[in-house]
């Protein structure tokens, strides 16, 4: 017993220690990246399922190291969350995004642009103040701005999100539940909180067509959106027969592979253009 345990130990530091050698250049690279411009916003679009015009695009976060690859945002932003790198990063992605925006009104592209905002930064005091200077920097219409904040990260505290969503509203900025139906909401709450867009996370749409459980859910959330004013935007589209489902049940927006992949900013506008969007 003694030796299958002092053996399991050791398993587990070296695993452990090679997690924190990851997370270690992982830092590093990101301060890099943070500090040398290394960081880049691809933009997803999104389209209204009724007109099939565009109506915006989610800005998702990518690093290039040196050697030009990128890393994904699953691996770094947990790194950025526990490094406090994660309030930098948020700015800058605010201002990126912002300065997109307007220069793709001047080529005569207009799509609203989605952030994610990490739990960490939602919750921090100076995050509003933060973005209402980017706002007012930028000259941005706050209401071509949507915020996207998880589920899981505003039912943890209702009464304080409540609060910092009032803040975050009263910028104007727009404001959307992200990975809806994977956290624990309390209907009642849900209800109160100033919200503009539920997005159903995309474990349930991948599924749609092969699990029935999966229709149950996405249905009850359009419901329930449509119950209470909100738009439902379904992401992780990647047939057409979910867009045609989706569609069929009153899901406003969509945005997945079906459509595109995130994109460069300049793959993004000949997209656009293409598809005459
Ligand atoms: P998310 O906000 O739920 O973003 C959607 C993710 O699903 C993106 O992955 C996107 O590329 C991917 N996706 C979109 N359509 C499809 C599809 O049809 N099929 C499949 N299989 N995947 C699809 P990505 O870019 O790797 O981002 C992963 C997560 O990282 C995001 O999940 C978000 O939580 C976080 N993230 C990304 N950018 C930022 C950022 O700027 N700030 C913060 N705090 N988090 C970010
Ligand atoms: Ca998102
Ligand atoms: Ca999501
Ligand atoms: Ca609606």
């Amino acid at each position: 017993v003694k030796q299958s345990g002092r053996s399991n130990y050791q398993f587990y530091t070296t695993e452990l220690d090679e997690r924190a050698e990851l997370a270690h250049m992982l830092e590093v690279k990101l301060r890099t990246a943070l500090r040398d411009g290394g960081l880049r916003l691809h933009y997803q679009p999104v389209v209204d399922l009724k007109s099939g015009k565009l109506v915006g695009a989610e800005a998702l976060v990518r690093m290039e190291d040196k050697e030009g690859a990128a890393i994904g945002p699953d691996k770094f932003i947990p790194v950025a969350e526990a490094t406090g790198l994660i309030a930098d990063l948020g700015e800058w992605v605010a201002a990126e995004a912002c300065r997109q925006h307007d220069a793709w009104l001047r080529e005569g592209l207009s799509a609203t642009i989605a952030i994610n905002v990490s739990p960490l930064q939602f919750k921090q005091a100076s995050f509003t103040d933060k973005l209402a200077g980017i706002i007012a920097g930028s000259g941005i219409d706050p209401s071509c701005l949507e915020i996207e904040v998880t589920e899981s990260a505003v039912m943890e505290n209702v009464t304080e999100a409540i609060e910092i969503l009032q803040r975050i509203k009263s910028l104007g900025v727009k404001v959307a539940l992200d990975d809806f139906g994977t956290g624990y909401s309390s209907l009642s709450s849900l209800s109160t909180l100033p919200l503009d867009k539920l997005k159903v996370d995309q474990s349930f749409v991948r599924r749609l067509e092969r699990d029935p459980a999966s229709r149950a859910v996405t249905e009850a959330i359009i419901t329930l959106g449509q119950r209470l004013g909100l738009d439902v935007h379904g992401e992780g589209i990647e047939s057409e027969s979910t867009l045609r489902y989706l569609a069929a049940q009153g899901c406003d927006q969509a945005q997945g592979y079906w459509f595109s992949r995130p994109l460069p900013p300049e793959e993004f506008a000949r997209w656009v253009r293409e598809k005459g969007l």
